[in-house]
């Protein structure tokens, strides 16, 4: 497509998030270049602190500490992101996704977030992961979740069909769905 540019060698957390909404929707943010908006929190500052308060008293509860805002990059699994939080304690690192979500159901999208996170982790920080955190705000709920080798061998195979997608610039094929209403990309797509 005229005069839109391809994304880097590296890929982001978020293309996996969006390859397994629809393959599709990696050909239209990473080849042609259309850019999404990520969802905000409406409610302001007020309530981004709350959200930090809740999970910075879990944190401690760990005997941890909490950061927030990590950006993480991986040569090894190409792959970058900017994680919400972290809980670490002397021993562990936990990464922490925070979700503008009702639902307390941890979706195969949210866990392959949280694995790549865990990678991420482990490569920057030379500690194995094996446990994470997605915090629900519409809940308050903070759900633990377990990294199992087979979530990272499901990973790396999502990271390779993302690659290839980026490589060949081919536009995948796609059916229709109910999704497609909620699709950032649907204008766009024929
Ligand atoms: S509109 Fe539907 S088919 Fe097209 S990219 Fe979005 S989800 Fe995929």
């Amino acid at each position: 497509m005229k005069g839109f540019h391809r994304g880097g060698s590296v890929i982001d957390v978020s293309d996996v998030v969006q390859y397994l909404y629809c393959p599709r929707k990696v050909y239209f943010i990473k080849v042609a270049g259309i850019r999404i908006q990520k969802p905000k929190m409406e409610e302001g500052k007020r309530a981004q602190a709350e959200v930090e308060r809740n999970i910075r008293r879990f944190a401690e509860k760990m005997g941890g500490e909490l950061e927030t805002g990590i950006y993480l990059e991986s040569q090894r699994y190409r792959i970058k992101g900017l994680l919400d939080a972290m809980v670490k304690t002397d021993s562990s690192l936990y990464p922490v996704d925070i979700k503008l979500s009702r639902f307390d159901s941890v979706s195969y999208s949210w866990k392959m977030q949280l694995t790549a996170y865990a990678l991420l982790l482990e490569e920057n920080f030379e500690k194995s992961v094996r446990l994470g955190y997605i915090y629900i705000v519409g809940t308050r709920k903070l759900i633990e979740v377990r990294i199992e080798p087979e979530d990272r061998r499901s990973l790396m195979r999502i990271i390779r069909k993302v690659e290839e997608i980026i490589g060949s610039e081919k536009y995948p094929s796609a059916s229709k769905s109910k999704k497609c209403r909620y699709c950032e990309v649907y204008d766009f797509c024929v």
